[in-house]
């Protein structure tokens, strides 16, 4: 099926769409985006990505180009025009297309940035929980990973190294302490304990772990914000990651370690339920 599509204040057909070979998105990864769950045709926390989004935008001195009301109305219209029940809406803006390739910045009065947005259809995602197996690597990125830009081919090629091990995904490790997934955040739990790096530019600062723990925290479950290690987490009770798309996922194995007995835990088990629960009341 042809999905409809926003491209700078137009709908169109996927097919029809298109942005400049300029734009400094494709030729400087100058660009940030939110990826933003839908569950019963609802968006899950919007206003949270949307005032990231903003962040992000401003670190890099990128001028908003579309109210935070217009964004809702384009996601709400795209969700609705490719009739998505459960699924995501992926939302990128650019510095926007120079008329060359150029290392400085445009003028921002003459180069204006680029919107582009496109949902994609996952039946069943809600119910998908998928026991994971992750790997360690090095954490090569750069020192901004707050800023939740494009910049994504480390974080793809860290998903390689882990399918080439037999694995699902890769634990990113600096200075001996896992940081996060390639696209998630990292949690242990231990004695009941929800262990989980403390906020810096070190990692993103995810919408869902921000959701996550402030449940845990009303549902009176212990929250430590620590760095921990690989080993630290391959003694660990549970572990499990966070992220928009996946909600709260089980980690069950850790460079070839088997965690407990392999299966699920009861804290990643009911930090997912309360999410999803609380997530879905708000939804909009
Ligand atoms: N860390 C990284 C590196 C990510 O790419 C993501 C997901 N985009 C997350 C954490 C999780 O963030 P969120 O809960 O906002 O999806």
């Amino acid at each position: 099926m042809t999905r409809t599509v926003y491209v700078n204040g137009e709908y169109l057909p996927e097919t029809e769409a298109s942005v400049s070979i300029f734009d400094r998105g494709f030729l400087f990864a100058d660009a940030v985006y939110e990826v933003t769950s839908v569950l019963g045709g609802k968006l899950i926390d919007f206003d949270g990505h949307a005032v990231r989004l903003e962040r992000s935008l401003n670190e890099l001195g990128i001028e908003s180009p579309i109210s935070k009301e217009d964004l809702l109305e384009v996601h709400r219209n795209l969700v609705k025009e490719n009739g998505i029940d459960e699924g995501l809406v992926y939302l990128q803006i650019s510095r926007g297309a120079d008329s060359d390739r150029d290392f400085v910045f445009p003028d921002t009065d003459k180069v204006k940035p680029t919107v582009v947005l496109f949902t994609q259809n996952k039946p069943g995602l809600a119910e998908t929980v998928k026991p994971i197996k992750v790997i360690s690597v090095e954490d090569i990125r750069w020192g901004r990973r707050d800023i939740k830009t494009v910049q994504l081919l480390y974080p793809s090629m860290g998903k390689m190294m882990a399918k080439a091990a037999g694995a699902d995904d890769a634990w990113l490790v600096e200075d001996g302490f896992v940081t996060e997934g390639t696209s998630n955040n990292a949690y242990i739990v231990k004695g009941g304990k929800i262990i989980t790096r403390a906020l810096s530019n070190d990692i993103l600062h995810g919408i869902t772990r921000a959701a996550v723990l402030r449940f845990a925290r009303e549902a009176q479950m212990e929250v430590e914000e620590r760095n921990f290690t690989i080993e630290e987490a391959q003694e660990a009770d549970e572990a499990f990651f966070t992220s928009a798309s996946a909600f709260v996922m089980p980690v069950v194995e850790i460079d070839g370690v088997q965690l407990g007995d392999g299966q699920p835990g009861p804290v990643m088990t009911r930090l997912r339920e309360i999410y999803l629960e609380e997530s879905l009341k708000k939804a909009e």
